[in-house]
């Protein structure tokens, strides 16, 4: 269900007008704060400056104004706090205002919305509660759509699924990775057929298209939906998949102002590049043109279900994996979907990184999907290279080796990315050469 279609189906010339004077009001109240942070950051900015002449904000910041030091409001007006876990430093601590915890509300619930869920609904959280914003952040989103909230949290995956029985849940909200296990572990326990999960909404990890098909396939009528946010911008429901049309999530900008831009110079591009986004009515902590490190690209045309928010393609990995080859970025995830759609190669590949040459080069290493092709080994290699050219605006050396012809690699993440130096070969290293 669309859960505030006055917003979400708002015609495109009526929002950007909600969104400049949001801008506008957000602006003349930032430049009223007493703070120091906000007094530097706006120095140069009037309350009328269109948002791409506003300067970037960068985690950074975050860390180093640590922890209240970029608040917009007084501490006593706050009425929760969130934070990411820090590993290695401090946390990265955000606060909510009343509204803010109101507007968090209303995104989760657009976001469980979009999945297919409704106010009949018994929902199961299975995010962790706590600091961080998955768990409460979908609670708070399904008590808004009036669906019937189990706040089972994370953990314990044999008494969940006797919980998904027991209590009739519809819908889901968790990792995609735990949703799959709770799916197996449901046919472990032998309540499998007892649960009937309409739709999830899946997020705060990397998931891609395949692992979707599995959890799909694992819990048969569930609709698995894959939901952004970043504590950063506000928490879950910054974005969503819609159920109509898998692929592209909703952008919520009427509250979130997306952007998305060239890494390396910070101009507008219509390809992959870096999300920005502007919070355009948080008031305890907004962030102007934050720099998310999260890939994607804005996606053309309308969506089938009625909304109007903008689309962004699912997420192809972090801005850190990108590559620059003859001053053109390249991001890995590019060059995997090529290969992945092109019919004649199978799904391993290597990319290495040839930096004998005074101009780096690219070269593609791919396997013939099948022994069949093996007279076609030419045709397959040219039509690879025409493609990647194409796509990537860059000459790239294909090299198509037989079925199983590219070394494994069976521990954690498979490295992807190798360099060529005059005095190391890691891909040669690898394969034992
Ligand atoms: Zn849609």
């Amino acid at each position: 269900m669309i859960f505030q279609p006055e917003l979400e189906t708002m015609p495109a010339e009526e929002r950007a007008e909600l969104q400049r004077r949001r801008l506008r009001e957000l602006l003349t109240r930032l430049k009223a704060v007493d703070s120091g942070y906000w007094r530097e950051k706006l120095a140069d900015v009037g309350p009328d400056d269109g948002i791409e002449g506003l300067p970037y904000t960068r985690k950074q910041e975050l860390l180093e104004h640590y922890p209240y030091a970029m608040l917009a409001v007084p501490l006593g007006q706050t009425v929760r706090v969130h934070g990411s876990s820090g590993t290695r430093h401090k946390p990265t601590i955000v606060a909510y205002t009343e509204g803010d915890v109101s507007v968090f509300a209303d995104v989760n619930a657009r976001s469980i919305g979009c999945a297919g869920g409704t106010a009949e609904d018994v929902l199961h959280v299975a995010y962790g509660y706590g600091l961080f914003t998955g768990g409460l952040g979908l609670h708070y989103g399904g008590e808004r759509l009036g669906a019937t909230v189990v706040p089972a949290s994370g953990g314990n995956a044999a008494f969940q699924v006797q919980l998904l029985a027991d209590l009739g849940a519809t819908g889901i909200c968790c990792t995609p990775s735990f949703a799959y296990l709770l799916a197996e572990r449901a046919a472990d326990e032998g309540v499998r057929d007892r649960i009937r999960l309409r739709y999830g909404v899946l997020g705060a990890e990397p998931w891609s298209e395949s692992l979707r098909r599995k959890i799909e396939d694992a819990w048969g009528e569930l609709d698995a939906c894959d939901i952004y946010g970043l504590s950063e911008v506000i928490g879950p429901g910054v974005a969503m998949e819609c159920r109509e049309n898998k692929g592209g999530l909703h952008v919520f900008d009427d509250h979130f102002y997306p952007e998305v831009v060239d890494p390396e110079t910070g101009e507008a591009t219509e390809g992959l590049g870096e999300l920005v986004l502007t919070t355009l009515t948080k008031e305890a902590l907004p962030v102007i043109r934050y720099r998310t490190g999260d890939v994607t690209q804005l996606l053309p045309g309308d969506c089938t279900c009625g909304r109007t928010h903008p689309r962004i393609a699912r997420f192809s990995g972090r801005v850190d994996d990108m590559l620059v080859i003859r001053g053109v970025n390249v991001f890995p995830s590019a060059i995997e979907a090529a290969l992945l759609e092109h019919p004649g190669v199978g799904g391993q590949y290597a990319i290495v990184v040839d930096r004998r040459p005074t101009m780096p080069e690219l070269e593609v290493h791919a396997e013939l999907s099948s022994g069949d092709l093996l007279a076609q080994r030419d045709e397959v290699r040219r039509s690879l290279e025409a493609v990647l050219e194409q796509r990537l605006h860059l000459r790239v050396t294909a090299i198509v080796a037989d079925p199983g012809g590219l070394p494994r690699q069976e521990i954690g993440k498979a490295k992807r990315v190798f360099e060529r130096t005059d005095e190391t070969d890691e891909l040669l290293q690898l394969t034992g050469g």
